[in-house]
């Protein structure tokens, strides 16, 4: 590992802290990455890749702001991949069909749409007949639906891989497999990372915390309280007859396509401590929550399954910003919406590094919020 001190040391390797390092290496830093796994992103990796910041929405407010923002930053960010590695990240805009299993469920999306057209935004509700042609081979149960134009997705797998090499054609260093066991500040500053294997200390004129579901512990080390919880998230990957068009969902249970006939089916939302293994449960609740409205998966063949751990807060919103020490950020908690948020989160944090602060206030996700 080399010695030499870098601007930024980003702890953490995922979607979040590649994002982070890449912005701020394109601006001209020496960026240094460490990541605890030789495969970084325990998260990022299981993601369904949805771009979705309306699939939920009845109140707007300023995650929703957050979130539209970044949904909207991803056009460009790929064409910045894809201009330094050559790879074009599989991104469609092709929406995302609500469907509702009963009666209750289609007055939950009656809301989304009256909220939703309330502000002009382009959706169409849909009676069941008209969810079928949609999309064929959808339960004849079905109540209706809502189709969100504006909900879209990517193979974020594919999107993870393509980061880190843009990452490092733009000059960031990876040091994988290396852990960040605690930090190290005297008076206003953190000096250094203490890191393991090879054990050393890193140095920087900034440090970024972006270790998902782990940061807890690392904050701690400075005395300050982060309480993140990891929320774990099953998936299934199958294989179908037919390419999937569109995102479909139903409450907790989606699909999302990928290329060539695959699909991801999730998810569950479970709290097992740092257990990141697949279940018998989890596969069996997925697989009977899909079947409900897509029956046709009957035929569909398994591929594999995974689980990743969400980092989750107390009110489920991101940790963003400048924590007690001046060269201290923390980027984290992004719980079910860190692939949505990447772009955007590692915008404002190059902005508070680069200029002091960034372009819109995010008082919100402060740290501070958890302190006592
Ligand atoms: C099943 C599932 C489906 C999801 N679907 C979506 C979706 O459709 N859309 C969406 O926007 N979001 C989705 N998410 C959420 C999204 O994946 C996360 O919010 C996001 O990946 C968090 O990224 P991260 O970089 O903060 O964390 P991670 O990807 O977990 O990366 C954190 C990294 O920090 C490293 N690390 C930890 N401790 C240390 C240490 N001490 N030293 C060094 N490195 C360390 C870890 O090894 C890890 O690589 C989903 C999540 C799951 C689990």
């Amino acid at each position: 590992m080399g010695s030499s001190a870098s601007d930024v040391l980003v702890i953490g390797g995922g979607i979040i802290g590649t994002s982070i390092a890449l912005r701020l290496a394109r601006a001209g830093l020496r960026v240094s990455v460490v990541d605890a796994d030789a495969d970084a992103g325990q998260a990022t990796r299981a993601s369904a890749g949805m771009l979705a910041p309306q699939g939920e929405m009845v109140q707007p407010d300023d995650f929703f702001e957050l979130s539209r923002f970044s949904r909207d930053l991803y056009p460009g960010f790929l064409d910045e991949l894809e201009s330094l590695t050559g790879e074009r990240v599989d991104y469609h805009r092709d929406g995302t069909l609500l469907v509702a299993l009963d009666e209750t469920q289609m007055e939950e999306l009656d809301q989304v749409y009256r909220a939703q057209s309330q502000l002009k935004l382009p959706l169409e509700r849909l009676s069941g007949q008209e969810v079928r042609h949609r999309l064929s081979g959808l339960s004849p149960e079905l109540a209706g639906g809502v189709f969100v134009p504006g909900d879209h997705w990517l193979d974020s797998q594919q999107l993870a891989r393509v980061l880190v090499k843009a990452a490092e054609k733009a000059g960031v260093t990876f040091h994988r497999g290396v852990s960040a066991a605690g930090l190290n500040a005297r008076t206003s500053r953190v000096e250094s990372a203490s890191v393991t294997a090879p054990a050393s200390t890193l140095s920087a004129r900034h440090f970024v915390l972006a270790a998902g579901s782990w940061s807890g512990p690392l904050a701690q080390s400075l005395g300050l309280r982060l309480p993140i919880q990891p929320c774990r998230g099953q998936m299934v990957e199958l294989e179908a007859a037919m390419d999937l068009p569109f995102v479909v969902r139903a409450g907790m249970h989606y699909l999302v396509p990928r290329p060539n006939r695959r699909l991801l089916a999730g998810t569950t939302s479970e709290y097992a401590g740092f257990d990141s293994r697949v279940t018998a449960g989890g596969l069996h609740s997925i697989l009977q929550g899909v079947m409900r409205f897509a029956p046709f998966l009957k035929d569909a063949h398994f591929r594999t399954a995974w689980a990743g751990l969400r980092p989750d807060t107390p009110d489920h919103y991101p940790v963003l910003g400048p924590a007690v020490w001046e060269n201290l950020f923390f980027a984290t908690g992004h719980f079910r919406n860190g692939i949505l948020l990447a772009p955007a989160t590692a915008q404002w944090v190059a902005d508070w590094i680069l200029r002091g602060q960034p372009s819109r206030s995010l008082d919100s996700y402060r740290p501070s919020r958890f302190a006592s």
